[in-house]
């Protein structure tokens, strides 16, 4: 999937390595997180930013939040069945099981001050078909909602009735384009899932422009109703081996299970992925 932005964000985090593979510091061990009270969508949500290697490097470099720190580098101390998630979420406070992971990201981004990292602006322009006469207004997100299609993302265009018009000063019929002004490195989606639809196909990469490639890393899916059911995460993770060298694995993670999954598996478009996560691509 293809289209032009205006600009890619990335300038402001810093890149301490000129190799395009993560440096050893940020890869993290692929280990489940013990569900204390219906916290798998918190685990799940977890896992999948984790899988970030910017958001590796923006808490290891960039971050002041010491508390973060810390319970971070536990987890890459840690063999097995990780208390990480629920520290953090009482660390947080405002503590309620079973949220949404969708809805609880903005709430942890907020808390943890992660925004700069996932914000995405699109530019809405309104064109009256009588008069010609434009409005334009940028509406900032980080965690984008969209209804079916990845497409509604990249551009979207709809047709307004019985505008009151600025130019021409009567009730009009107005075209409405959105589009993408910029882009952080990570970019979060999330299918409206009060909206009943399911996204049946979802790429493994959003190319924008010539230069900018963002991979899927993560997705979420949900099992069950509205108001509860269960959360599970795929993730793409890099690994290193004892010679040093890099390999990309692939792992189902439900709580503390984590299970090795193909690479076909974990790009396979399923219909109860309901979070996607894609990063760019350094
Ligand atoms: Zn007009």
């Amino acid at each position: 999937m293809s289209t032009n932005i205006e600009n890619i964000n990335d300038t402001n985090i810093s890149n301490d390595s000129n190799d395009s593979k993560p440096d050893k510091k940020l890869i993290i061990p692929s280990l489940g997180f013990q569900n204390t009270g219906a916290i798998c969508y918190f685990n799940s949500l977890m896992q999948c930013i984790l899988s970030s290697t910017h958001f590796l490097r923006f808490i290891l470099n960039d971050n002041k939040d010491h508390r973060f720190l810390s319970f971070f580098q536990s987890i890459c101390n840690d063999l097995w069945n990780s208390t990480f998630t629920t520290e953090l979420l009482h660390s947080i406070g405002n503590f309620q099981p079973n949220q949404s992971s969708s809805e609880y990201f903005l709430m942890v981004m907020d808390a943890l001050k992660w925004d700069r990292l996932f914000e995405c602006r699109h530019k809405m322009v309104k064109e009256c078909r009588s008069c010609g006469h434009k409005n334009e207004s940028v509406d900032i997100s980080y965690n984008v909602l969209i209804d079916n299609s990845l497409e509604e993302f990249m551009k979207s265009e709809c047709d307004l009735e019985n505008v009151l018009c600025d130019g021409c000063k009567v009730k009009s019929s107005y075209r409405q384009q959105q589009f993408i002004h910029s882009l952080s490195p990570v970019i979060v989606i999330s299918l409206n899932k009060y909206f009943g639809k399911k996204l049946t196909h979802y790429p493994s990469t959003l190319v924008f422009g010539d230069t900018a490639t963002y991979n899927l890393i993560g997705t979420i899916e949900h099992f069950g109703g509205l108001q509860g059911g269960h959360y599970i995460a795929r993730v793409r993770r890099f690994e290193t081996h004892d010679d040093g060298n890099h390999t990309i694995g692939y792992y189902i993670i439900d709580d503390t299970k984590v299970i090795p999954i193909t690479e076909e598996i974990f790009y396979k478009s399923v219909p109860e992925t309901y979070m996607l996560f894609y990063e760019l691509n350094t």
